[in-house]
């Protein structure tokens, strides 16, 4: 395996690809020259997510990711799959082999968020968080490692800056990003000998339901006061931002156990 190489004939699965940053990443990796499985799910088991409701409609969403990922003159396939549930995940990996002949990306994006301090948080709500955020993580990693191995392929999991800060009535949320860094780093040891790398992408605020729906509610400010206030660079991040951070991580053979915070200076912001 070179150090960089060409994504061209790549195959990728991105999680939670219905929503906005996992589009974004499809998006870019499909312009970087791979085909992909848009995963993700129309009805949780779980009402404690951005969309507060059971039915978050993320597999039909994921229908129109294909048709962006088809302009891009890649093939596209969507595959219903909720992360927290072993059997779907195995499903999800050996369709995806069955359909492509192999996987080379493995990007873990799916995620929920809610506000609560730990003195009022539902054990469900904890454990929903934990669930999609970390466990989805694992089963997602586990299923696709063997054909990782094969391919000498790549992990991207899309954590957040909540992976290295705390957040008062985030406590659930910044403890699931802080594990999932803490699996980035000790799977990338593991898999090195198999030369898979493994990364994650810490973004900063990407205007999307989980700050629309979740966290700006909960805040005495606009959402574009918000941005203003806590980032140096004074505009919100993207969903290809992290895209192309994903394209990167891809095409770059030698790095690996990294996470790096596309926050447009927000974690160096703190006096
Ligand atoms: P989003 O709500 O637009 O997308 C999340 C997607 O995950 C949805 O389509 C949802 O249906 C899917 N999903 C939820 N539970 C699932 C499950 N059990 N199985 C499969 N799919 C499931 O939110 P987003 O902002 O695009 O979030 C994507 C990732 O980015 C998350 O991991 C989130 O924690 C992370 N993140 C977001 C921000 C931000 O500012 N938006 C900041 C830091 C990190």
């Amino acid at each position: 395996m070179v150090a960089e190489h060409s994504l061209e004939g790549a195959v990728s699965i991105v999680t939670g690809a219905g929503g906005q940053i996992g589009e974004g990443i499809a998006v870019e990796l499909a312009a970087a020259g791979s085909d992909v499985v848009v995963a993700d799910v129309d009805v949780l088991d779980t009402e404690y997510n951005q969309q507060s409701s059971r039915e978050v409609s993320g597999a039909t969403r994921a229908r129109e990711v294909v048709d962006r990922i088809e302009a891009e003159g890649r093939r596209g396939h969507v595959a219903e799959c909720d992360v927290t549930k072993a059997d779907q995940v195995q499903a999800l990996v050996d369709e995806t082999v069955e359909e492509f002949g192999k996987l080379d990306i493995l990007v873990n994006n799916a995620g929920i968020i809610t506000v609560d301090p730990v003195e009022d948080m539902k054990e469900a709500e904890w454990d929903s968080v934990m669930d999609v955020n970390v466990k989805g993580v694992f089963l997602c990693s586990q299923a696709a490692i063997p054909h990782l191995k094969e391919s000498e392929g790549t992990i991207v999991n899309t954590a957040s800056i909540a992976g290295t800060i705390g957040a008062a009535g985030l406590g659930h949320y910044c403890a699931s990003k802080h594990a999932v860094l803490g699996l980035t780093k000790s799977l990338s040891l593991e898999l090195a000998p198999d030369d898979v790398t493994v990364n994650a992408i810490c973004p900063g605020i990407v205007d999307t339901p989980m700050w629309n729906k979740v966290l700006t509610p909960t805040l005495e400010e606009d959402y574009a006061d918000t941005i203003e206030r806590v980032i140096p660079l004074g505009r919100d991040q993207t969903p290809e931002d992290m895209g192309r951070l994903a394209v990167f991580y891809a095409q770059n053979r030698n790095v690996t156990g990294q996470a790096l915070a596309v926050d447009g200076g927000i974690l160096q912001n703190v006096i």
